[in-house]
């Protein structure tokens, strides 16, 4: 509110010199991306994991910005079962949890990019299409797609220049959203 109203000031006095003839140099950007920092100390073996799903998201998508050990919007776990899943405090603030045991069957970097995607303000849509990222486990063992679709990334772009009513950012609610995930187990018993 305060970078608007500066810039709606600097518009402003803009106008006011030029019928003076005087120049001002533009004004910064509308919007400057917001960065989130993930913070990867007990992301165990799957640091380098989060590294390349930030990267995906940095690629697919604007006005955000996923940068590596800058603080702690955005916590990465390591767990062993119960199964992986995010919580999502607010807008690109939260947690993720990758379990082993999952990551041991599934893409670990789709699982990844997903559960991030769940940070990133995107629900499930468990349709079974291995092209959409947020069909998650839906879409088999077999589906290893870490990418977004443009429309699930676009969502995501959307989402943080903030063109979306202010209840679908979830930052001015009590209490977290929970994606606790379904990727179904594919271990089969011989009876
Ligand atoms: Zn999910």
């Amino acid at each position: 509110m305060t970078s608007r109203l500066n810039r709606l000031a600097v518009a402003l006095l803009a106008t006011a010199l030029a019928t003076l003839g005087v120049t001002v140099a533009n004004p910064s950007p509308a919007s400057a991306a917001m960065t989130i920092c993930y913070n990867t100390s007990q992301a165990g073996n799957y640091a380098g994991t989060a590294s390349q799903a930030a990267s995906i998201w940095n690629n697919a998508t604007v006005n955000l910005t996923l940068t590596a050990n800058c603080g702690s919007n955005l916590r990465i776990y390591q767990i062993t079962g119960g199964g992986s899943y995010a919580v999502r405090t607010s807008l690109g603030n939260g947690r993720v949890y990758i379990d082993t045991q999952q990551a041991a069957q599934y893409s670990p970097l789709r699982i990844m990019t997903h559960e991030i995607g769940h940070i990133l303000g995107l629900p499930d849509n468990y349709n079974g299409n291995c092209s959409l990222l947020m069909s998650g486990g839906s879409a088999g063992t077999s589906c290893t797609n870490p990418y977004p679709s443009t429309a699930e990334a676009n969502r995501v772009s959307n989402l943080f220049a903030g063109t979306f009513a202010a209840t679908e950012r979830s930052t001015d609610r009590a209490g977290a959203d929970i994606f606790r995930d379904s990727w179904p187990s594919m271990l089969t018993s011989v009876s």
